[in-house]
């Protein structure tokens, strides 16, 4: 892809859109930006394009750009019908997304990972144990830093890169944007309802997920996790060659856990990995660790090396992160459960709960989560504007309260949790409601929980 001369539009700013700008311009191409949010909003990111030949369109879009242009970059966070790209299409403009652009200038080997949960824990430990085997290795995407950071060119003609593995976490808007993209090897981690608020249907979220395998052949690879069955489903469509992974069943090719050892059998080649020593705790983690393994030995790394990775890795903030013990009582913050999905795996790996959960709705059903409920969940403490919707659904199945805000929720589970009970604050849904962000609130959470009294005997 010759970039030299052509007139390329970049659509959206942020920090992708900084990324690409650098790239394109650094490709000689003719470059203009432009985004809805003014000069103003978009000072700090401006300050980053000082001294590029850049032209701006700012506060607008102009239809006459994007009707003219030989090329339109789209930023992940633009959505791919708005107008003037409708405009676009059919004046015949050609239009990628940045991931696609990104891995038409890639030469290194790309694992590809997507899932409605467990993408960020899964990319980033794939990332460790690459590092660990002495690959020279970019992780980014949906992870936060853009894909195009990955293409460095050795100089200003060269376009080829320096790195030796791309990790790369995909969301399904990402996955949208994608024509050719081509990963090595491509993770589907598990499909559960999430996004209903941005997509009409659950079959159109799970169709942009299952883009992920669609360039791939047969050298390719696709690590399926069979205990979905929405995941497992898609095995007999895909070119690529399926790796299953499972903790339910013992499997002739692939990888299994069983009795604390995960085993990867792939054409005659057998490992065994104990997972006594492992940090990441949960069911979910170990689906996780089971598709890190699968991508890492299948793109060189030897197992010693993926076994001393995963024991060293210590997982990620906000995902099933013990605070502290308070009199006896674990109290967990998991804020980054924003679907009902990661809540399951959260409730199936502790029992004797007391669950506070809520937040902003994003329309799906909490009826999954029903059994566990009754089974593992002691009391439940409900926030947030999804409070009344989650109590209708599951609030005849345990001990219900609400709470009007997370600093009472949090009194409320201390002196409803007895010894020998754990807290768990897991809310199933976003947090724009009363947060800037899942951050935001774990952090309120915990300066919570780290304010709590422990009691005198
Ligand atoms: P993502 O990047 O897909 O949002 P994260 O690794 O950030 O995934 O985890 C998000 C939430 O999902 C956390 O609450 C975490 O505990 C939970 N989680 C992680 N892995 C899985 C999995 N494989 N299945 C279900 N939930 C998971």
């Amino acid at each position: 892809m010759d970039l030299r001369g052509k007139n390329i539009l970049v659509v959206g700013l942020a920090r992708t859109g900084v990324a690409v700008v650098r790239f394109l311009v650094r490709q000689g191409a003719r470059v203009t930006v432009t985004d809805m949010k003014g000069e103003a909003e978009l000072s700090s990111w401006l300050e980053k394009l000082a001294g590029l030949p850049v032209v701006l369109e700012l506060g607008k879009h102009d239809e006459e750009s994007f009707r003219t242009a030989d090329l339109i970059v789209v930023s992940p966070g633009v959505p791919m019908d708005i107008k003037p790209l409708l405009l676009a299409r059919d004046a015949g403009r050609a239009i990628v997304s940045e991931v696609e652009l990104a891995s038409r200038f890639i030469t290194a080997p790309i694992a590809a990972i997507t899932g409605t949960n467990g993408k960020t824990t899964t990319t980033t430990l794939t990332g460790e144990i690459f590092k660990a085997a002495g690959f020279a290795t970019f992780v980014g995407g949906n992870i936060g830093n853009p894909l195009i950071e990955a293409v460095e060119p050795a100089s200003p003609e060269a376009e080829t890169n320096t790195y030796e593995r791309v990790v790369v976490e995909l969301s399904s808007f990402q996955l949208e944007g994608i024509e050719r993209f081509r990963p090595r090897v491509a993770v589907l981690l598990n499909i559960t309802e999430d996004h209903l608020d941005r997509y009409a249907t659950f079959q159109e979220y799970i169709d942009a997920k299952v883009r992920i395998f669609m360039n791939q052949t047969g050298e390719d690879f696709a690590v399926l996790n069979v205990d979905d069955p929405l995941v497992a489903a898609c095995a007999d469509r895909l070119a690529a060659r399926v790796v299953p992974t499972s903790q339910r069943r013992e499997l002739p090719e692939g990888l299994f856990h069983r009795d604390g050892v995960i085993t990867f059998r792939w054409e005659g080649r057998e490992e065994r990995f104990p997972t006594a020593g492992y940090l990441l705790q949960g069911v979910h983690n170990i689906e996780n660790i089971m598709a890190a393994l699968a991508t890492a030995l299948l793109m060189g790394c030897d197992a010693a090396t993926c076994q001393t990775a995963i024991t060293a890795f210590r997982g990620l903030p906000h995902r099933m992160e013990l605070v502290r013990t308070v009199n006896g009582v674990p109290w967990y913050e998991d804020s980054k459960a924003t679907n009902v999905g990661s809540v399951e795996k959260a409730l199936a790996s502790f029992e004797n709960i007391t669950l506070i959960a809520g937040g902003k709705d994003k329309g799906g059903s909490y009826a999954p989560l029903a059994e566990l409920v009754r089974s593992r969940v002691r009391h439940m403490v409900l926030i947030g504007e999804a409070k009344e919707r989650i109590a209708r659904e599951l609030g005849d199945l345990t001990d219900t309260h609400m709470a009007s805000s997370l600093e009472e929720a949090v009194q409320a589970a201390a002196s409803l949790t007895e010894r020998g009970g754990v807290v768990l604050f897991s809310p199933a849904c976003s947090s724009f409601d009363m947060f800037r962000d899942y951050e935001e609130r774990a952090e309120r959470y915990k300066a919570l929980v780290r304010a709590l009294e422990e009691k005198r005997c």
